[in-house]
């Protein structure tokens, strides 16, 4: 078997498509190599001899010392130097390199070879006693630090001494016989920590790093990152062995990374920073301050000192050209590394670049535009999740915040105003012009109004799929929910959090997309959608199968979605345009009436504005479909609360407040979620199902003869968990429908479905479907009701199920596959074997989420439905699923 593959000397044994074998560090060395670029000669042990490391007592192939000591042998050819020559030794660099990077391994130790006599042989190659000695005591300590795990306080000790003692502040104003010194009390510090001295031997030395690369594979950091990551043990990582060259010997070197395009704006620019005289360590290590690559980097940070371009303009031609060669070769953004030694350039490192979801888009379209590659490639090149940053306000990178609280990242963007702990004050304060946040333990539908005036909104209580986090959603308005540190006084109008308390009319900034809750204001920036925006959604949009549509019950929602490309309503939730203005008032009459007459006599109130509402809905979306659900929740939810909303029904009513009092509290039940909503209302009191049917049914007429539009209704009934309960509420409907039709001379044309939120539904999906003529999923429930996990209340211990790795997502953020999965998969199967047009969907929250969209496509639904503001983001993802 082959466990060694060189690289140097423009050739490889290797390549970047071997990623697997050779991690990632050691494929694109081996590509960059095999292309002709300059590339320090070295080689890299796979990732199998990791995998037999373990299956085998950490033992190594037997093949394995001879073939190390071959391709060492090539590198000391190519450099013409020995590894633990006396005169002229080659020192090497040993990395390790997964095939995902994973931070948390071990890293990197620099100048191994090095040991009494051959950093003698360095003082003579590189004519700089200062630097040999210097590097000496660099590679003790990483090699002490990473290989024989000493705690590295130990060496810092011994060097601030030293410093001390010389009364010097700067590691560089020590001399050469400054650092032999220190190099003498290291190896005292050795000693006394393990017993032995430091190893001399170079071999020795390898091994030892070699060993401590793949010992760190199965360190607990590694084990919890891949863990977090879905990293699979039996990945392993490779090592990298490379000739070392120095970019700290002397004025004509220098070390520095940059990206081939800038990551966070996307623009086609080079840009980098480097440091004259210095190892990589120095870059990242932020000791120095870096200088710009280019004259342009160097104008835009304002900067005096001089950039590459000016300062080495030969070495910045040749890296600039290598820049290209790497784009065009890659044919992405690369992440570059490389040293200057004496004047001549090397690259250590290249790997796609990390970049914003700003320069993800930009980068995208420009390289379709520059022919480097297709629209498909552009459309799988950004991370669906990610268009949220573009779609939303963001906080300003550069300003300063003080962190008060974290929450549930539950509605993206960012948004600063004074804390409001009531939707009035939120209202209120709104319409004086200012900014406000609503703060609240939970928000209900009465808080509706509060947090349509609000910027945004926090609670301190709920999940994902809590109130809050629901309707903010449909809003596109910031939202952190759950931040169970934040403790709320409403009454003495203040929040508290660990000790800082922030009153009502104070000031705090929430950023919806991480869960943070910040003191004070941050600025923000708008979002553009910028024409990149538009062609890479139409790119989407040209290779996807499943549709996109909306769940959306207010015009300014729907017509939000439509901007964002919605293809319908998937979703419309008339519960929420109960609470809407003064509506409230009739529908607590209705439900708080004591016979059918009183409620149709309420319900006959309430008719006009909810034919309005769908005439207005199926204006926007003409021709489109739009899916309405009748009403769902549990009446208790629209009680009155306060004294004066209960005298306010009785008057109304005629009976005494006793009286209501009395009727609310028959209505309160323990278990709401499994109670009295859904069909169960409509089983109850088949009159309210009958006046939304009407003032649908009507609505449709009305919009097809005023407007001419047309119209594409589907009436859908929640919380079927039989196809009985359907068939009895299909029957009203078909029922107004004709009479609608007669009284109007037209024949009416809708479609009546079911959602399917509960696993009987799942299960009985062949008979329901000889009833329904659709089915939309409701994950949301139906995710509930099979884990038996209330979407309410679970989010204080979900996290912990999440930290313990007993389910690695949320189950309400992204769809569980596997079990909520199979029982879509069963509906999905027996409902098309009984009807196969059956029109399938899904509205849940997951609708809008990557992961449970590449689902829906996979199963084979028709649409998914979601928020407006998460419409773009599923049409992306909907694309990637289908290429
Ligand atoms: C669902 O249960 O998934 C659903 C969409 O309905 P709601 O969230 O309104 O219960
Ligand atoms: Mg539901």
């Amino acid at each position: 078997t082959k466990w060694v593959y060189g690289f140097g000397n423009g050739t490889a044994d290797g390549k970047a498509e071997m990623r697997d074998l050779l991690g990632g560090k050691g494929a694109n060395l081996a590509e960059m190599s095999s292309i002709g670029l300059p590339v320090p000669p070295g080689f890299t042990v796979t990732t199998e001899v990791c995998t037999y490391y373990y299956a085998n007592s950490r033992a190594y192939p037997p093949e394995l010392k001879a073939q190390v000591a071959a391709a060492l042998a090539d590198v000391e050819k190519i450099v013409g130097r020995k590894f633990g020559d006396p005169d002229n030794p080659l020192l090497v660099s040993v990395r390790s390199g997964a095939r995902a990077s994973m931070p948390g391994m071990m890293d990197t130790v620099l100048n191994l070879g090095l040991n009494d006599t051959t950093v003698l042989g360095l003082v003579r190659s590189s004519g700089d006693e200062r630097f040999a000695y210097d590097s000496y005591r660099r590679f003790i300590q990483m090699y002490c630090n990473v290989v024989l795990e000493i705690d590295h306080h130990n060496f810092e000790e011994v060097l601030e001494q030293k410093k001390l003692d010389l009364d010097v502040h700067l590691d560089t104003d020590l001399k050469a016989s400054d650092w032999k010194d220190v190099i003498k009390q290291y190896k005292k510090v050795i000693e006394r920590e393990l017993g032995k001295p430091f190893p001399q031997d170079p071999q020795e030395q390898l091994w030892g790093a070699v060993g401590a690369v793949f010992g760190s594979w199965m360190n607990q950091r590694a084990i919890t990152y891949r863990k977090l990551h879905d990293i699979p043990e039996s990945w392993g990582t490779a090592v990298n062995v490379q000739a070392m060259v120095f970019g700290n010997m002397g004025d004509d070197c220098a070390t520095g990374v940059a990206f081939t395009r800038n990551p966070s704006t996307g623009e086609n620019l080079f840009y980098g920073e480097y440091l004259v005289n210095a190892q990589g360590e120095d870059v990242v290590a932020g000791i120095r301050t870096p200088q710009q690559l280019t004259v342009q980097g160097k104008e835009a940070q304002k900067s005096d000192r001089p950039a590459m371009e000016e300062v080495m303009p030969e070495v910045y031609g040749q890296l600039a050209e290598i820049r290209s060669t790497l784009e065009r070769h890659y044919r992405d953004m690369q992440d570059i590394e490389f040293t200057v030694q004496s004047g001549k350039l090397y690259m250590l490192q290249t790997r796609n670049g990390k970049r914003t979801a700003k320069a993800a888009l930009k980068i995208a379209v420009d390289m379709v535009r520059e022919g480097l590659i297709d629209r498909k490639e552009a459309v799988t090149r950004i991370a669906p999740a990610s268009l949220d940053q573009l779609l939303h306000p963001t906080l300003d990178p550069k300003a300063q915040r003080k962190v008060l609280a974290k929450g549930l990242p539950a509605s993206p963007g960012a948004a600063f105003g004074k804390v409001v702990f009531t939707a009035d004050a939120a209202e209120k304060m709104a319409r004086d012009g200012e900014k406000v946040i609503l703060v609240r333990r939970e928000t209900s539908p009465e808080d509706i109004h509060g947090m349509h005036a609000a910027q945004g909104i926090l609670t301190s209580t709920g999940g994902m799929t809590s109130h809050a986090a629901v309707v903010a959603r449909g809003m596109g308005k910031p939202c952190v929910a759950g931040a169970g540190d934040v403790r709320i006084d409403a009454k003495a109008g203040t929040l508290t959090v660990r000790g800082t308390t922030v009153k009502a009319g104070e000031a705090i900034t929430l950023d919806g997309s991480t869960g943070e809750v910040i003191l004070g204001i941050v600025p923000t920036i708008q979002p553009e959608l910028s024409g990149d925006f538009a062609e890479l959604m139409d790119w989407a949009d040209g290779v996807r199968t499943l549709k996109v549509r909306t769940n959306a019950e207010t015009p300014a929602d729907a017509a939000t979605a439509r901007k964002f490309g919605a293809e319908g309503i998937g979703l419309c939730r008339t519960e929420h345009m109960f609470f809407e203005g003064d509506r409230i008032v009739a529908v607590r009459q209705m439900i708080l009436s004591d016979d059918e007459k009183g409620r149709r006599a309420a319900l006959a109130r309430i008719a006009p504005m909810q034919r309005q509402d769908f005439v207005e809905l199926f204006e926007i979306m003409a021709g489109l479909p739009v899916t309405i659900r009748l009403l769902d929740p549990p009446l208790h939810e629209f009680l009155p609360k306060t004294d004066a909303e209960m005298a306010q029904v009785a008057r109304e009513l005629g009976v005494a407040e006793k009286e209501i009092e009395a009727r609310a509290a028959k209505l309160h039940e323990f278990n709401p979620m499994l109670g009295h909503r859904g069909v169960r209302l409509g089983i109850s009191y088949p009159e309210i199902y009958e006046m939304q049917a009407r003032a649908i049914f009507e609505a449709a007429v009305e919009v097809r003869k005023k407007h001419g539009k047309t119209v594409d209704a589907e009436i859908m009934i929640p919380l079927v968990a039989t196809k009985r309960e359907l068939d009895l509420m299909k029957e009203v409907i078909d029922q107004v429908a004709n009479e609608v039709g007669k009284l109007n001379g037209v024949t009416l044309d809708y479609k009546v479905g079911t959602m399917i939120e509960l696993p009987r539904a799942a299960l009985r999906a062949g008979e329901i479907a000889e009833s329904a003529e659709f089915f939309s999923f409701g994950t949301n429930d139906l995710t509930q009701t099979t884990f038996g996990l209330s979407r309410d209340d679970s989010a204080s211990f979900l996290e912990r199920y999440q930290r313990r790795g007993i389910f690695e997502h949320d189950p309400f953020a992204t769809l569980d596959v596997e079990g909520v999965g199979e029982l879509i998969r069963i509906a999905h199967e027996r409902g098309r074997r009984t009807r196969k047009d059956l029109k399938l969907g899904i509205c849940g929250e997951h609708g809008g989420d990557p992961a449970s969209v590449f689902f829906c496509h996979q199963v084979g639904l028709d649409y998914v439905s979601c928020s407006p503001f998460r419409v773009p983001i599923a049409r992306l993802a909907a694309a990637q699923a289908a290429l």
